[in-house]
């Protein structure tokens, strides 16, 4: 199987470009953090709170979590519960950024990835595929942007939605996620020493799904399967 492990901070563009890297190659796209988000919303719909780690690491066993795909678009299940609608919100990301340290969480996902890496060819986006889910795998990008450019990208995606937002509590936010998942105790983020480093500030969607895939291309001698 070929995967592409594709690691960054929040806000980087990950799953837009590991998206359209999965599509260009007729891959499986696994976005990793959707699992996490899962999990979190286990969690607070049992009312554990996000700070007590011992409650978290005892009830993360009871989330049945699995993943599908329906029309190319990944949906993660609760039990049979298709639960992408849920994951998106402050509640469950508050959630996920402190629950996803719980080792015991991280068990119990990573296993899953890895199946689901060993069985068909993935690009797989998240913080530590590179350096603990996907070690092995044939092409490793580390993806970032400057905490500035990632606010502003934010900023304008809730405004263009008609949400109101205040561009320097979102900068506020990012760069508090990057702190706890930088200095997490496990897996924390950081760029595996095989990984190529791709700056996205000041580069478009398009010019950065083309270096993606010429790094696959350099790396693994795999061209483009479909125009996007
Ligand atoms: O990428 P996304 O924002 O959806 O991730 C949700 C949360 O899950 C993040 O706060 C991050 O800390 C965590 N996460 C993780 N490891 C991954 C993917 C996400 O710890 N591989």
């Amino acid at each position: 199987m070929t995967n592409i492990a594709i690691d960054g901070p929040a806000g980087a563009g990950k799953s837009t470009i590991a998206k359209k890297v999965a599509k260009a190659l007729s891959f499986i796209y696994v976005d990793t953090g959707a699992m996490y988000r899962a999990m979190a919303l286990y969690l607070y719909r049992n009312g554990i709170a996000a700070d007590d780690a011992d409650k978290i690491a005892a009830a993360c066993g009871g989330a049945a979590i699995s993943i599908e795909y329906r029309d190319g678009e990944q949906v993660v299940l609760l039990g049979e519960e298709n639960v992408n609608p849920y994951l998106r919100t402050q509640e469950v990301s508050a959630m996920a950024s402190r629950s996803s340290a719980v080792p015991q969480v991280r068990t119990r996902l990573v296993q899953l990835q890895q199946e689901l890496a060993a069985s068909q060819n993935v690009v797989m986006d998240g913080r530590d595929i590179g350096t603990v889910v996907l070690p092995n795998a044939q092409v490793k990008i580390y993806l970032t942007a400057s905490v500035e450019v990632r606010a502003k990208r934010r900023f304008l995606e809730l405004t263009e939605k008609g949400e109101s937002a205040v561009l320097e509590e979102i900068a506020a936010e990012i760069a508090d996620r990057d702190h706890r998942d930088m200095t997490r105790e496990v897996s924390p983020l950081k760029q595996a020493e095989d990984a190529v480093l791709v700056d996205t500030s000041d580069m478009t969607i398009d010019e950065v799904t083309q270096r993606i895939l010429d790094i696959v291309k350099e790396k693994t001698g795999i061209v483009q399967a479909h125009n996007n």
